[in-house]
């Protein structure tokens, strides 16, 4: 069989558009495609990938556990699942975790969630959601009417209803819709998906007063965010507001499928027996390789070095920006930086990432202006160095074309 991208169109639902390139092998951050040619990862899968490819202590938790026991479901707990509860527990505000296999089913569980407290401790009155433009929760249709890309959730027939919107980093956007029938509030603590964009400390501050004044719960989405990505073990660590509810994945299982919602006693007493569940939702395998995970990033070293990685990347990027003057700002937290494209290369973040996966370096695009960059969290200096010169090459070749 030939296996080869011309296959995809062949067998594949046309709901993807990748590359002509299928890496088959990955060591740290970098990665090899069929003809064995190297790149260097900026992308992680998407800000998966925290520990880069292969990270021996993830390695060895899928191995041990491998040979152990592999899927059991709900019906019984497992050890891997419960340990990594506890440690969850101890590192964050939360009391009770959910186990999901993904960020969508995280929040999905969240939503589910914040709705039941509402209903049972204030009636039913109590339902609107309120979320952000350009903000992203995933792809199930809750989550994806939560969002804030109507060109994502069009389509589909009749939505979830009782949702709205405000506008991110406007305080006012929210106030004017909040109210007491306001249930929940869910934003990033840091928009990924929406350009890599920052709230002020007056708009995630005043959020938290507003929920807080509305007896509203704050849903912070820390899929992306979450696991040391910002250079804190979450987010909301180094923004001095506590969520109700978080959710987390992607960097969770640094590869392994696995998301996680956290919450406090108070609240997640509501969501009682046969209200929400999961077939492989805390399933042996993926909390073995999640708790290694967890365990090699929740460390004060590895998150200094996201930090020290950040101010790197940062100054590298303005460098080449001297030269070439391609960007217009550079902005983000730790290892989860973007890079806006000035009004003259407008719309062509997919070409910047075309360019630099011909010089070898895997990046990603948020959104049609903003080229993304999300290496590994212990991604070696070096490595950050090359992929980077690379990468100034590809800003050479357009800027100069
Ligand atoms: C990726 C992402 C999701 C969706 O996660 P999936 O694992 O793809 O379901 C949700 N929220 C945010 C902030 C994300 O970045």
């Amino acid at each position: 069989m030939t296996v080869n991208r011309a296959l995809f169109d062949e067998v594949m639902v046309p709901n993807y558009a990748p590359s002509a390139v299928i890496p088959v092998r990955g060591q740290g951050s970098r990665v090899w495609d069929q003809d064995d040619k190297e790149y260097i990862d900026f992308a992680g899968g998407i800000a998966v990938n925290c520990l880069g490819h292969c990270h021996p202590a993830l390695v060895n938790a899928l191995k041990e556990q491998g040979e152990k026991i592999w899927h059991l479901s709900n019906v019984m707990t497992n050890e891997p699942a419960l340990r990594l509860a506890k440690k969850m527990v101890d590192a964050t505000f939360a009391d009770k975790i959910y186990f999901a296999n993904s960020g969508a089913e995280a929040n999905e569980a969240a939503l589910k969630l914040a709705r039941r407290w509402a209903l049972d401790v204030h009636g039913e009155h109590k339902n609107q959601i309120i979320s952000f433009k350009q903000g992203f929760h995933g792809r199930t249709f809750f989550t994806v009417s939560v969002g804030g890309q109507a060109a994502y959730s069009d389509g589909f027939g009749p939505k979830p209803g009782a949702i709205d919107h405000a506008e991110y980093n406007n305080l006012a956007s929210l106030e004017a819709i909040i109210s007491d029938n306001t249930c929940a509030v869910m934003l990033e603590p840091l928009q990924g998906e929406g350009g890599v964009v920052s709230p002020t400390d007056d708009f995630i501050k005043g959020v938290r007063a507003l929920c807080d004044k509305h007896n509203a719960l704050m849903i912070f989405d820390e899929v992306q965010t979450g696991v040391g990505r910002t250079g804190e073990l979450y987010a909301y660590m180094g923004l001095g507001v506590t969520p109700d509810i978080l959710t987390s994945a992607k960097a969770l299982g640094g590869g392994f499928p696995i998301g996680a919602m956290l919450t406090t006693a108070e609240i997640a007493k509501h969501l009682k027996i046969g209200t929400h569940g999961s077939t492989y939702g805390g399933n042996p395998l993926a909390c073995a390789v999640a708790e290694a995970a967890f365990d090699t990033v929740n460390n004060a070293e590895v998150l200094a070095g996201v930090k020290e990685r950040e101010s790197f990347v940062k100054k590298r990027l303005a460098e080449i920006n001297e030269k070439y003057n391609v960007f217009a700002d550079i902005r983000g937290e730790g290892m989860l930086i973007g890079a806006e494209l000035t009004e003259q290369f407008k719309g062509r973040a997919k070409d910047f990432l075309n360019a630099a996966m011909e010089k070898g370096v895997m990046t990603l695009v948020a959104g049609a202006n903003v080229i993304r960059f999300a290496p590994s969290l212990v991604i070696p200096m070096e490595d950050l160095s090359q992929g980077l010169e690379r990468y100034e090459q590809a800003v050479a070749q357009i800027a100069t074309a």
